[in-house]
């Protein structure tokens, strides 16, 4: 009994995360896409950035920055630049340049509501991972990692952290290419959720 009861306390406690964050302000992502960009692949970074983010309770709007009226106003919103071109123009490797695949930038140790995302370090890093038909949804699974990348910066943004999780977290330090483009889901977990809760 006593062993039951400890189990459902756990359950509870893993629960907790979720229900305390309903109440939490929706959040705005604003994209501003500085090259030529696949429609496939933003409509794919939306819907996988949607499903990863749906854990932490915050309702997200993802739209681009041009789509957002001159007086808007906001609960909480985070501008991403989507640098280089977000199409897969190359199913090879194209390029040798080694670099982060997004970054945020702080002020005196603070991390501002800011990312840059390199569409083309994320489409080189994938282009070798592709395989057999995955070829044909190229630009879709772009912008799966394309989301999943995202994701990861906006755990560090609203968690104000720059600490990592380990693996099998979309908040691990390195993500592999296969890990980018997995039909497998890549989540946070309960430690990456707390978080990000205030
Ligand atoms: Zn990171």
């Amino acid at each position: 009994m006593r062993s039951l009861s400890t189990a459902v306390f756990a359950l509870i406690a893993c629960l907790l995360p979720a229900l305390r964050a309903e109440s939490l302000p929706s959040l705005t992502v604003l994209l501003s896409v500085e090259g030529n960009a696949s429609a496939s692949a933003l409509k794919e970074l939306k819907y996988e950035l949607n499903s990863i983010m749906k854990d932490s309770g915050r309702t997200l709007d993802v739209r681009l920055r041009e789509q957002a009226g001159p007086t808007e106003t906001f609960e909480d919103v985070v501008l991403v630049k989507l640098k280089g071109t977000c199409k897969m123009e190359h199913l090879i490797p194209f390029m040798d340049e080694r670099g982060p695949l997004a970054w945020t930038h702080s002020t005196d140790g603070t991390i501002l509501p800011f990312a840059e995302v390199s569409c083309d370090r994320i489409a080189n890093a994938i282009a070798g991972a592709l395989w057999g038909g995955e070829r044909k949804e190229a630009d879709k699974l772009l912008g799966r990692a394309l989301g999943r990348v995202l994701a990861h910066e906006l755990y560090h943004i609203l968690g104000k952290t720059h600490e990592h999780n380990t693996d099998g977290s979309v908040a691990k330090e390195a993500l592999s290419a296969k890990q980018l483009i997995s039909n497998k889901r890549l989540a946070f977990d309960v430690r990456d959720l707390n978080r990000m809760t205030p």
